[in-house]
């Protein structure tokens, strides 16, 4: 769908996947109820407007839940307002695909985290479809909503009356309630020692594709230094964020500190915790100075998303280690291993490319 594969040789493609141009950009005004500022949810309602597509297919809340996402195959572009912003949990996404097909929708846009645009292109050709628009949004791990609720109990006396949660490039999450309160906790002082060792499932612990590599364009805000971040993958791309017009206002993404001692001390991390979260080996006194330090002197902007794919580039590596070891030949590629290199990890024997892979890459066929 880009016409190529990553180039290792073009600035920032090993970390990111394959991209035109990068923006760090704002929709304005910010419509309410969105994760950032509503631009993921604004494309879509454009390609609707336009009669780009006839349908959309994306998230929405589960109404008993709102954290609960609940595919939707939308076709007014008044009821994506409803979708706007981030819930944890699974949901059977690409279940919709069927209907959408059976309702002849032939024009079709789909929002959606990496491992559910990977499937989708793994079943584009299948579909029949005259055109189709991929939005995405990046993921850095997702869980169970049932997980996710418990997480939010720890957070908060009144969990319950938690509206928004994110997980700021500042290093502090971010939480609103339904009254009006907001509070931010730096990540240092989250109790992530009190979560189960597998909050986050094998799948994502495993996963190579933090930033939605196949989507024609890829939503997020962690290199957009408190704004959001868009990486335009392809002419489809450029098609999408031209439509926005001066809603949109963007700039050139900014980059900062350094990420080499950030990613080496998560991999100590990771290391230790043997499978389970990788919680900070840090005395309690120093924790609110370093949680003070990281916003000023840690990675920021570009520099933050370099060390975000690193870092799940090294868990991918360390957890199939120990949890899989014969599956890391087919579940591990060629870039992620050149991401892990700097910090002293390399492939062992049994460990390399698989040996489909080496034979798709002679015969010229590559991801
Ligand atoms: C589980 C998860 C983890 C994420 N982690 C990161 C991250 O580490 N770094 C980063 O830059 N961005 C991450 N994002 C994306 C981020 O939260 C914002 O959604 C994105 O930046 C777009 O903001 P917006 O204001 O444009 O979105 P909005 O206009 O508010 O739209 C958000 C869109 O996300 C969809 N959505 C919500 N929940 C889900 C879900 N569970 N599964 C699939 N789609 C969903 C909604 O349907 C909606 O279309 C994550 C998203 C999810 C769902």
């Amino acid at each position: 769908m880009h016409g190529r594969a990553r180039d290792p040789g073009l600035a920032d493609e090993l970390h990111f996947g394959p991209f035109r141009r990068m923006l760090r950009a704002r929709l304005t005004p910010p419509r309410p109820g969105a994760q950032w500022t509503g631009i993921t949810t604004r494309l879509a309602e454009r390609l609707l407007e336009t009669g780009t597509v006839t349908a959309v297919l994306t998230m929405a809340p589960d109404p008993a839940d709102r954290w609960r996402p609940r595919p939707v195959l939308v076709t007014d572009p008044a009821e994506l307002a409803a979708c706007r912003g981030m819930r944890m949990g699974y949901a059977p996404l690409l279940a919709l695909l069927e209907p959408a097909r059976e309702a002849g929708h032939t024009r079709l846009a789909v929002v959606g985290i990496p491992c559910q645009v990977y499937a989708l292109r793994a079943l584009e050709r299948s579909l029949g479809l005259d055109r189709l628009y991929v939005i995405g949004t990046p993921c850095s791990d997702n869980t169970t909503t049932e997980n996710f609720h418990e997480f939010l109990g720890l957070l908060a006396e009144d969990p319950a009356a938690i509206t928004y949660l994110e997980f700021r490039t500042d290093y502090h999450v971010e939480l609103r309630f339904a009254d009006g309160r907001t509070r931010a906790i730096p990540f240092l002082k989250l109790p992530l020692s009190r979560l189960r060792p597998d909050f986050f499932p094998l799948t994502c612990r495993s996963c190579v594709d933090y930033t939605n590599v196949l989507a024609d364009i890829t939503v997020g805000y962690m290199g957009g230094a408190g704004e959001q971040w868009l990486l335009v993958r392809n002419a489809r791309g450029e098609e999408m964020l031209a439509a926005l017009g001066d809603e949109l206002q963007t700039g050139e993404p900014t980059s900062a500190g350094r990420r080499r001692a950030a990613v080496a001390g998560f991999l100590k991390n990771v290391e230790r915790a043997a499978g389970g979260l990788p919680i900070r080996a840090m005395p309690g006194w120093l924790r609110p100075l370093v949680a003070w330090l990281m916003p000023r002197v840690g990675p920021r902007g570009l520099e933050f998303a370099r060390a975000r794919v690193e870092m799940k580039a090294v868990e991918t590596v360390l957890h199939l280690r120990r949890e899989h070891p014969r599956r890391m030949p087919a579940m591990i590629p060629d870039h992620v291993w050149r991401l892990v290199l700097p910090y002293g990890l390399t492939q062992a024997s049994g460990e390399g490319v698989h040996p489909d892979r080496a034979a798709a890459r002679k015969s010229g066929i590559q991801r």
